[in-house]
């Protein structure tokens, strides 16, 4: 017998007004033409360990279930093959979708905690903007001290071949002119204005499709 779960979700849990900012933001503007025909979750290989599909995902965004979509474990299991983009009947760009949907949660501090992927990209990016560049051994240091440490040490061989083959570096590099780097990522995380020609959000942009 197969046993079904009813999820039923409530007025109170929606935060009015995401959806639209996602799909303010490049790239997502094509997610309020979503059919809902689930083409994308069918076609995800790593959907059956969401807890939900890409296609709930999509639905969750655009009905402003902010706390549902960036606190889930979809978001960061998706691993950026870009199966369902490529299927979607509508191009809607699920892949950018979420990738938008990961920086969010990581801005918001909503990834689970001690989860080794959100904690990869925030220390990715803190040290690609501190340094402009990526200490790899530094990074996978700071990554398991932050949620796993234990772990770190069944992988210490592993850790000494890829030093001593070179493809792990272990000094800490920077560039110079971090200044203009530090400029360009404040250029980023200046709030995106409300382009579309009528302000309605969710309407084509011209030059961003697809
Ligand atoms: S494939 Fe595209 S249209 Fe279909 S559910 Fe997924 S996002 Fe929506
Ligand atoms: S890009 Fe992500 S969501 Fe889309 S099919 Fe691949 S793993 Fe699934």
């Amino acid at each position: 017998m197969i046993e079904y779960t009813r999820v039923i979700k409530h007025e109170t849990d929606r935060v009015p007004g995401f959806g639209a900012e996602v799909m303010r933001a490049p790239g997502c503007e094509k997610l309020a033409s979503c059919i809902q025909c689930g083409t994308c979750s069918g076609v995800c290989p790593v959907s059956i360990y969401m807890d939900f599909t890409p296609r709930q995902i999509m639905a969750l965004t655009r009905a402003d279930f902010k706390d549902d979509v960036l606190r889930s474990r979809t978001i960061w299991l998706c691993v950026s093959c870009y199966a369902c983009t490529t299927e979607c009947p509508r191009k809607i760009r699920i892949t950018d979708i979420i990738y938008e949907l990961k920086q969010r949660a990581i801005q918001s501090g909503y990834y689970p905690e001690h989860f080794a992927v959100p904690v990869l990209a925030r220390e990715f990016t803190d040290m690609a903007r501190a340094n402009g560049r990526i200490t790899e051994s530094l990074l996978v240091m700071r990554m398991y001290l932050k949620t796993n440490w234990l772990a770190a040490l069944g992988m210490w061989r592993l850790g000494l071949k890829l030093m001593s083959t070179g493809r792990f570096s272990y000094t800490p590099e920077k560039i110079e002119g971090r200044a203009e780097l530090e400029k360009m990522f404040a250029a980023i995380d200046t709030p995106i204005p409300d382009y579309s020609p009528s302000g309605a959000p969710g309407e084509e942009t011209k030059g961003t499709q697809p």
